[in-house]
């Protein structure tokens, strides 16, 4: 059965689902967490309107896979300026017309939840709009990342693509809200999924450590091998601890304000996501290299998941905001705070 109003699991159970599922499959733990972001908006905007609860029931229930549809081909990190535009027609519907890139899982998505603004460049007046991709106006196209191979990510044209009245999630001067509504989520996300990989990096390479023998010994007893493991254990607990805490106390936060976190509270949460986010990515390139590297021939072999962890832990600085972009928050964060201690 598929009920809008189930009970919040909250984003703690959610980790924990993450981790075991990314121990099996990171990158459709991955493709899962790009379905995710199209239900949020959707969960959080439907207003019982039937399509929009179709599409959402579609989704959770694994009919389809969904997409969110923000980068285009010029505006990445820049997200707030966009390109595609959405004009108003009489009947409350949109024409779009514009390029979206790099979405996770679009190709063989359904379901699109896409951003696009009325006027170009004007943060002020974007707007957020449910898409069936089967609809006229969509050319689709893979794009190939060659270290998610799995994973189908698209480049869509829209060309004069109508959008009917129902599936505005958001009309023009919403669409910024509600794309920032949906940060949060998606860094913490991230972060998850960068220590799901670190979990399952460093398991496989204790387990090897503790029985491959060179020099008639087992290798974890050499110290290069031993403390360097025991190093990256080290940090991948204390993040992965510090991350959990943070998901309990944004639970806690969701029933007690009873899911409308109050925005001073939600502000602060803007900065520990960025951190997390930044943190996590950075550790799992460190630590899959490096449990990889632990292994010597066998991590490079693709007869475990270990090439997976290597190649997708390389593109967790990018997705969800780079590197520098998350340094960018924090920093004017460090500003927002000083000005608050002063005023
Ligand atoms: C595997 C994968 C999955 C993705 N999934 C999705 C998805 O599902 N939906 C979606 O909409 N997008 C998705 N993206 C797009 C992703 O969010 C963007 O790639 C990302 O935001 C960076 O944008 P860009 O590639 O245009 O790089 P650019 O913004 O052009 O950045 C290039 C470089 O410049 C740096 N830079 C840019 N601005 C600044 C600044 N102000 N200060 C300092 N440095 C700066 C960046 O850090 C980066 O190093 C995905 C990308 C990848 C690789």
């Amino acid at each position: 059965m598929c009920d809008v109003h189930y009970d919040y699991w909250g984003l703690a159970a959610d980790f924990l689902r993450h981790l075991a599922l990314d121990f099996f499959d990171p990158q459709f733990a991955m493709g899962g967490g790009g379905t995710v972001l199209a239900v949020n908006p959707i969960y959080e905007h439907h207003e019982d309107v039937p399509v929009r609860l179709e599409a959402l029931k579609e989704l959770v229930t694994g009919k389809t896979p969904g997409a969110i549809l923000i980068t285009e081909p010029q505006r990445g990190s820049d997200a707030v300026h966009q390109l595609t535009t959405c004009d108003e027609q009489d009947d409350g519907s949109f024409i779009l017309n514009g390029v979206k890139i790099y979405n996770t899982n679009a190709p063989k998505s359904k379901w699109l939840v896409a951003y696009a603004t009325a006027e170009k460049n004007n943060g002020n007046t974007m707007a957020q709009f449910l898409i069936d991709s089967n609809w006229d106006g969509i050319h689709m196209e893979r794009v190939n990342i060659p270290w998610i191979p799995k994973l189908h990510l698209g480049k869509e044209t829209f060309t004069n693509l109508k959008v009917p009245k129902d599936y505005v999630l958001g009309g023009v001067g919403k669409g910024r809200e509600h794309l920032f509504e949906g940060l949060v989520p998606e860094r913490i996300a991230i972060a998850i999924m960068g220590l799901s990989q670190c979990w399952g990096a460093l398991t496989h390479a204790i387990i090897y450590a503790n029985n491959r023998k060179q020099f008639d010994q087992m290798i974890l007893r050499f110290q290069g091998v031993g403390f360097l493991l025991a190093d990256l254990w080290a940090r991948t607990t204390n993040v992965t601890l510090g991350l959990l805490k943070f998901c309990e106390s944004f639970d806690e936060k969701y029933i007690k304000f009873n899911g409308e976190i109050p925005k001073n509270i939600s502000q602060a949460m803007v900065a520990s996501a960025s951190q997390f986010k930044y943190h996590a990515a950075k550790l799992t390139k460190k630590v899959c290299y490096e449990c990889a590297n632990n292994m010597g021939g066998a991590g490079l072999c693709d007869n475990t998941l270990m090439h997976d962890y290597l190649n997708i832990s390389r593109i967790q600085e990018i997705v969800g905001g780079s590197r520098q972009i998350q340094q960018y928050i924090m920093s004017m964060s460090l500003r927002q705070l000083y000005k608050m201690s002063v005023s």
